[in-house]
């Protein structure tokens, strides 16, 4: 499209030798769950320097321990609802707490950090020249009535519910992001992550993986699944999760792209009985009172990542419990059976 106008062109100091790395990149909420490990990949890369701010509201410093210190690392205190002023060639902008228990805790702040924390990152974006990545949600597609659900999908969304604060957020922040594009030229990609799950996540965040796994871990505690136990959820490990985010931002294509994995849908009385089976036989199932809104099947749609991004995921349900299941085993200090 001719009318996009030229986004500016970075400082020529980038290219200066006085810069080690080819790359510097900014990750807003690193020291969460998924951003940590994407910060590991990155890290990775001799020719990346990476800066994570966070305000550690759901992450923590310890999820990124092994690159304080590091000369191509930096870590900053910060809450992206305030203007933050750094240089840098490539934002993933992460950062927004996932779970519902945490994100309802604060509903206000929580459409803030959607909003202002996404118009804040696309200001700096504009001012440096930096290629930007939202990780957006298959929550924008709310209770969906097409399933499974493609990005043509708008979506079935309650603008007024105590889910709004992070799905409509997050509709906004898709919105911004266009916006910014088509006037400003900002170069941008959108992810629509679904449920992603593996180690680091938060223990005690509420998601239905993270409980299972705590819950069969602990003595005395039973599975507790929600009513009525048919919805369904399709479960991506977080490895692929973060290979299909690099795709996309070093690809050429703006998305929005489903990064997800269709072959793992499962109810969530099957997946109780998946994590019974694979982690404790004992444990016992009891269903619970579920929350309002609660989408009642979700899976993805992937064409688009396979077509434009070559990427599919590899990692299976079955695969990745255990994974999982010897990390929350170290931090609960729960010892493996022989
Ligand atoms: P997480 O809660 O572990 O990580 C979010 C990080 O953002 C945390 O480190 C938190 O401290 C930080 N943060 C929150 N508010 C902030 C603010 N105002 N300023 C600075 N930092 C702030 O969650 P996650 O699972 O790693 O999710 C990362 C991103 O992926 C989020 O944008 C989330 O919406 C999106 N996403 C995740 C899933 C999933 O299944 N995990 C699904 C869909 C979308
Ligand atoms: N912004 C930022 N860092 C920057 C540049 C801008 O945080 O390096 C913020 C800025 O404070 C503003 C937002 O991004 O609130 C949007 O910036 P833009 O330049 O698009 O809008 P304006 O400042 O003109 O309102
Ligand atoms: N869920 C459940 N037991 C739990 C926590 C969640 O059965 O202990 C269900 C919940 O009702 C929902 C699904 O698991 O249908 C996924 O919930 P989660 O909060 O993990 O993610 P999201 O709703 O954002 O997909």
């Amino acid at each position: 499209d001719n009318s996009v106008p030229k986004p500016p062109t970075p400082s020529p100091l980038r290219n200066s030798k006085f810069f080690q790395s080819n790359m510097r990149i900014l990750v807003t909420g690193g020291a969460g769950f998924i951003g940590s490990h994407l910060v590991d990949r990155l890290m990775a890369n001799e020719k990346n320097e990476v800066i994570v701010a966070d305000n550690y509201f759901t992450g923590s410093k310890d999820n990124l321990k092994k690159w304080i210190g590091h000369p191509r690392f930096e870590l900053i205190r910060h809450d992206v609802t305030e203007p933050l002023l750094v240089e840098v060639d490539q934002i993933y902008h992460l950062a927004c707490p996932a779970s519902p228990i945490f994100y309802k805790y604060n509903a206000v702040k929580t459409i803030k950090t959607n909003v202002i924390g996404t118009l804040n990152m696309l200001g700096l974006a504009k001012r440096v020249g930096a290629r930007i990545l939202l990780t957006s949600t298959s929550e924008v597609y709310g209770d969906p009535l097409v399933h499974p659900q493609t990005e043509e999908y708008w979506g079935n969304v309650n603008p007024i519910g105590v889910r709004s604060c992070y799905d409509e957020g997050k509709r906004v922040a898709e919105t911004l992001m266009f916006d910014y594009h088509r006037q400003h030229g900002i170069e941008i990609r959108i992810a629509r992550i679904f449920n992603t799950y593996g180690p680091r996540m938060n223990i005690d965040d509420g998601r239905v993986v993270s409980n299972f796994i705590a819950q069969a871990l602990r003595r005395d505690e039973a599975l507790t699944v929600q009513a009525p136990g048919t919805q369904t959820r399709s479960f991506c490990y977080v490895s692929d999760m973060v290979d299909g985010l690099i795709r996309l931002m070093e690809g050429d294509n703006t998305g929005p792209i489903n990064i997800g994995n269709p072959g793992c849908e499962f109810t969530m009385m099957e997946l109780a009985e998946t994590v019974k089976e694979l982690i404790n036989p004992d444990v016992k199932i009891k269903n619970v009172e579920n929350t309002p809104d609660d989408p009642r099947q979700r899976k993805p749609d992937i064409t688009k990542a396979k077509e434009l991004l070559g990427w599919e995921p590899k990692v299976s349900l079955r695969e990745g419990l255990p994974l999982m299941e010897e990390d929350f085993r170290q931090r609960l200090g729960v010892p493996k059976k022989n």
